[in-house]
């Protein structure tokens, strides 16, 4: 354990979230984009002026590399056009205006679990699920199936398979200011099993290991689902949680497991490892065992300018603007961001939707953004190399892109960025470099 001794380690004030549980009454309005991950939109099969009722399937998916979208609210179909979504792109979205009544088409049933490992994962893309991160994908798509490993490696002109033999269940949090895996792991959820057996079912993974925060403890379900293994194949690793980016894939990976995933392109898969956050196991849990569809996700509220902070279940299309009212407001936020403080995106539009990609939901204040001004030359000192994870030059790959010398970069590792931002924070010349990084994939990808 331990080999990831790179990074930083985050001020208190960005690295211990308010864990308070926040009710929140269902919104009067919903905006439900198309498409809330890496792929193609789903297709609506409703008109403007229809009615719908909660959990009804507002849009279908021919195929795993799309979700169906389902209405988060009853009411009726107000509109159905693009709009921005908290990447900033702008997508086809259907919109719902409340009718006050929250009536579902079907209530949700219990069910027993599916026999066979294709209906457990027919079940999970039904009920919508996604696989979150930079790259969020339907969670169907994402799932490797025991007899169909998949990689995105070649090597020597051939396909490097690896079977997985890991369920790696990341109880920590993409950054250290978000707490809903820490809070999950803190206390019981009702699918968290059935969420285990589905995915070793699914993947092979014949061994489970639990990465919690040490700072966070107990957890009690955790420890009893450990102790109740006959087998013995399931155990705890507490890690640093406050180091960032230690809840990050790659890193995580390295810190749990003392494994390498191989870089650039490179997938947990790789090296034998289904990694899923609690969240998402509990989620499969839940899909697995009840008729009901995904239309709520759980998300952080944080940053010193935002009302109440703690962690609420909020419906799944509800915008920023009535999520942010609902908490009783703003003092003096001069930056509001979808997602952490390290990598979330800022956001400037009140009608965005909350969407299955967004994990929180931060209204920060100056001294929190650390207002920077200009950005200035590279002064060679090298305190970003001193933290990158992944052992790059991000002083030397950020010249490159900032003189659009993408194939450059990319021969310098661009790819193997994980565009944790840990060079941005501790640049004394505030070179916006993960930006800059950005830009340069989209570029190449292009
Ligand atoms: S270069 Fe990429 S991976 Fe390295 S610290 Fe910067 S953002 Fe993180
Ligand atoms: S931390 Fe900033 S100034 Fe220092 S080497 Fe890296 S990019 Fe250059």
């Amino acid at each position: 354990m331990g080999l990831f001794l790179k990074g930083i380690t985050l001020p208190k004030r960005l690295s211990a979230p308010s864990l308070s549980l926040i009710e929140l009454a269902a919104p009067e309005k919903v905006i439900l984009p198309l498409r809330q991950y890496v792929g193609e939109p789903s297709e609506a099969i409703v008109a403007v002026g229809d009615s719908v009722k909660t959990g009804q399937l507002i849009a279908d998916a021919s195929d795993t590399h799309r979700l169906p979208v389902h209405a988060t609210i009853s009411g009726t179909v107000t509109e159905i056009t693009a709009h921005s979504d908290p990447r900033g792109l702008h997508v086809e979205s259907i919109c719902i205006e409340s009718d006050g009544t929250d009536t579902w088409l079907t209530p949700p049933e219990a069910q027993q679990p599916p026999p066979d490992t294709d209906n457990m994962v027919t079940r999970i893309h039904a009920a919508g699920l996604i696989a979150q991160g930079p790259f969020s994908t339907p969670l169907a798509y994402d799932l490797v199936p025991v007899d169909q490993p998949k990689t995105y490696l070649y090597r020597d002109g051939t396909n490097v398979v690896q079977k997985i033999d890991t369920l790696l269940i990341n109880c920590l949090d993409a950054e250290p200011s978000l707490g809903v895996n820490r809070y999950l792991a803190s206390t019981h959820n009702d699918t968290l099993e059935q969420g285990i057996a589905a995915l070793k079912a699914i993947t092979g993974a014949t061994r489970v290991v639990f990465a919690v925060d040490k700072h966070f403890s107990p957890w009690p379900q955790l420890n009893e689902i450990v102790q109740n293994d006959e087998e013995e194949a399931t155990c705890i690793t507490a890690l640093n949680g406050r180091r960032f980016p230690t809840g990050l894939p790659i890193p995580l990976v390295k810190a749990a497991l003392s494994r390498e995933v191989p870089l650039p392109y490179g997938h947990p898969r790789d090296v034998g490892v289904a990694l899923y956050d609690l969240h998402t196991v509990i989620a499969v849990g839940t899909s697995t065992t009840s008729s009901a569809p995904q239309t709520t996700t759980m998300i952080t509220l944080g940053g010193g300018a935002l009302k109440q902070q703690g962690i609420a279940t909020v419906r799944l299309g509800t915008t920023i603007g009535s999520l942010i009212d609902s908490l009783g407001g703003t003092t003096d936020a001069a930056k509001i961001i979808c997602g952490g403080p390290m990598t979330g995106m800022a956001q400037y539009d009140r009608d965005t939707p909350i969407t299955k990609e967004v994990t929180g939901l931060f209204a920060l204040t100056d001294t929190e953004i650390q207002l920077s001004g200009e950005y200035r030359e590279c002064i060679n000192c090298g305190m970003c190399v001193k933290v990158c994870p992944v052992n790059l030059l991000p002083g030397i790959l950020s010249l490159y892109c900032a003189k659009d010398k993408f194939d450059l970069a990319e021969a310098e590792g661009l790819f193997s960025c994980i565009e944790c931002g840990a060079c941005d924070y501790v640049c004394p010349s505030r070179r916006p470099l993960v930006h800059l990084f950005r830009h340069a994939k989209h570029q190449l990808m292009e």
